[in-house]
């Protein structure tokens, strides 16, 4: 692609689409090219097309030989926001894509296009009745669903391994064809929506994490409301990790807890609570010292191991999890075990003035979160938990999270492991030393995806604005990679890439794997034009 070819693209979008769904004024493209770390890649414009426009727009990039960026809401923050992995790209953004059809109140199943939010679909739900929740992550209330699901992200919910629940997906492959996977692609098929594998081979999984095609929407199942909920904290001083995750895999496999079990350490709790002390940041001193963090988790009541999670079902069902979760708990000293419904939650806040005198805590603060953590649970997305993303950040915004412009600093890597005590040890092990070493807060959870399997989330916290003459950005990308080197090395391998590592995960991979995807990517998308370099490496 030559600059004329890119002026000659630029021309047929202007004539395609209206001047508002071009953009190429400096501010808003240095905002594109920002993520929450040190990125190359430049961008040319951005386009925002409706549907009935896309498969011109792709004509257009053929054309010219101009590569594009999928996104739909663009805030994947910590895997390289909406930043592309090729320099020279421009982003095609379909916040546009905004319609929810074919809701089953039966089945619980509804297709959801690429510009939904996860707001937006909670709102439908409530407004459809609420007999069905959705699952929701701890990002922004204005996240995509579609954007989410195709990166395989998870929340907390029995539902929350999104992929899982994906019956049905309609791509645009980069010729401007659309099809649909499953059941979906004859015509009436009565079950497209409840059966997920349809006949003969299954397509769906060519693209999540993918360069493929154009994800134009998912039809989703959805959590039947239960007929109870109640939340559960554990919190404990005691180091119990691996006794933690083998209770609550063996709660799992009993069937007694379906949801998807969060396990902190102090540091993924606390920039939830308050920012990174201002006198141990203007003496430098970092990572948080071990005393800092013994007066931080005392004030805030935050163990260095805790758990949140919920109990779904009926009555019963939730009598004999409560019982359940009871018993595995008392084998721990020092640990409390705390069960929240929505009642208690309501008289907390009623009384939260109170109960601020009797704890001598910022009880306002601890609702801040606590309050979130209750309502995701139930399918209701916030924006309150952006608010840790500025830990290391001297100020907090008021509402209005811009991460990437704020420059907050935060990159995630995310492993995955069999559901055991001790692989969850080792990997906290890697973790503390690299991150330590390089002077960041070694903040990991550890969530019980199933009964069998772990997803370990590191956050990399740092200030990309600090005057303090350290060069967190360098820090920040060595430090991923000593942490990647050290967990591959011990067989952890990601689940989710950020934009950066594809190129360095092909390394590790098999070249007969690698074949196949570069033909895939020939037979799919023969110039090129999806996404270069995005979880397919280019040759
Ligand atoms: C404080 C905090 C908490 C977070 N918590 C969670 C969490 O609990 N769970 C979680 O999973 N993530 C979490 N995240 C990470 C991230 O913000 C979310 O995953 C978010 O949903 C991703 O951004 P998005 O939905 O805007 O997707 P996008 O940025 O739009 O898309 C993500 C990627 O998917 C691809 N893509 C997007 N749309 C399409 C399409 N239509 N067709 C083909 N490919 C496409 C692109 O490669 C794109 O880069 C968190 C981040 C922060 C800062």
């Amino acid at each position: 692609m030559t600059c004329s070819q890119f002026n000659a693209a630029l021309a047929a979008w202007q004539q395609l689409l209206a001047a508002e769904q071009v953009v190429i004024d400096t501010p808003s493209i240095r905002k594109a090219e920002t993520a929450t770390f040190a990125t190359t890649s430049s961008v040319l414009a951005v386009l925002y097309p409706e549907r009935d426009q896309l498969a011109a727009c792709l004509n257009i990039a053929k054309q010219y030989k101009q590569q594009l960026y999928t996104i739909s809401s663009g805030k994947n923050w910590g895997y390289g926001s909406q930043v592309p992995v090729s320099s020279d790209s421009v982003i095609v953004n379909l916040s546009r894509l905004k319609r929810i059809t074919n809701y089953d109140k039966k089945q619980g199943v509804v297709t959801v296009e690429a510009g939904v939010t996860q707001a937006e679909l909670a709102q439908f739900l409530l407004e459809q009745g609420d007999k069905h929740w959705m699952d929701c992550t701890g990002s922004s209330a204005s996240c995509s669903v579609v954007g989410n699901t195709v990166e395989r992200g998870f929340g907390h919910t029995a539902y929350g391994e999104h992929v899982k629940y994906v019956c049905g997906i309609e791509v645009m492959l980069a010729s401007g064809q659309v099809i649909k996977t499953g059941l979906h692609r004859f015509n009436d098929a009565k079950a497209a929506g409840v059966y997920q594998a349809g006949i003969g081979p299954a397509l769906d999984g060519l693209f999540f994490q993918s360069n493929l095609g154009i994800v134009l929407s998912i039809t989703l199942w959805l959590m039947p409301k239960p007929e109870c909920f109640l939340a559960f904290y554990i919190s404990t001083e005691q180091d119990i990790l691996e006794q933690l995750v083998e209770s609550l895999c063996q709660l799992k496999r009993q069937g007694y807890l379906t949801s998807l079990p969060h396990i902190a350490n102090a540091f993924r709790v606390l920039p939830g609570l308050q920012q990174f002390p201002a006198d141990v940041a203007a003496k430098q001193i970092y990572p948080l010292p071990e005393q800092e963090l013994s007066r931080l988790k005392n004030q805030w009541q935050v163990g260095r191991w805790n758990v949140s999670g919920a109990l779904y079902g009926t009555k019963g069902q939730i009598k004999l999890a409560k019982a359940a979760l009871k018993t595995h708990c008392r084998r721990f000293k020092k640990t409390q075990l705390n069960f929240i419904s929505d009642t208690l939650l309501s008289l907390i806040e009623k009384y939260q003035w109170l109960l601020s005198k009797l704890l001598r805590r910022d009880m306002a603060r601890v609702l801040a979160v606590l309050k979130p953590v209750h309502m995701m649970m139930q399918g209701k997305p916030s924006d309150n938990f952006l608010a840790s993303a500025y830990w290391r950040m001297p100020t907090l915004p008021d509402n209005d999270f811009k991460l990437d412009q704020d420059g907050v600093g935060l990159i995630w890597c995310a492993v995955v492991a069999p559901a055991d005590g001790q692989c969850a040890r080792n990997i906290e092990t890697i973790v503390s030393r690299v991150l330590t070493s390089f002077g960041f807060e070694a903040g990991i959870t550890f969530t019980l995806l199933n009964e069998r399997c772990l997803d370990a989330v590191i956050s990399i916290g740092f200030n990309r604005q600090s005057n303090d003459g350290i060069d967190w950005d360098s820090k920040a990308l060595a430090c991923r990679r000593q942490l990647y080197e050290q967990l591959l090395k011990e067989g952890f391998f990601p689940y989710r890439l950020d934009i950066n590592m594809t190129q360095f995960m092909s390394e590790y991979s098999s070249l007969e794997y690698e074949n196949v995807l570069q033909l895939l990517k020939n037979t799919f998308d023969t110039d090129n034009i999806l996404s270069p370099g995005r979880y397919i490496a280019t040759q």
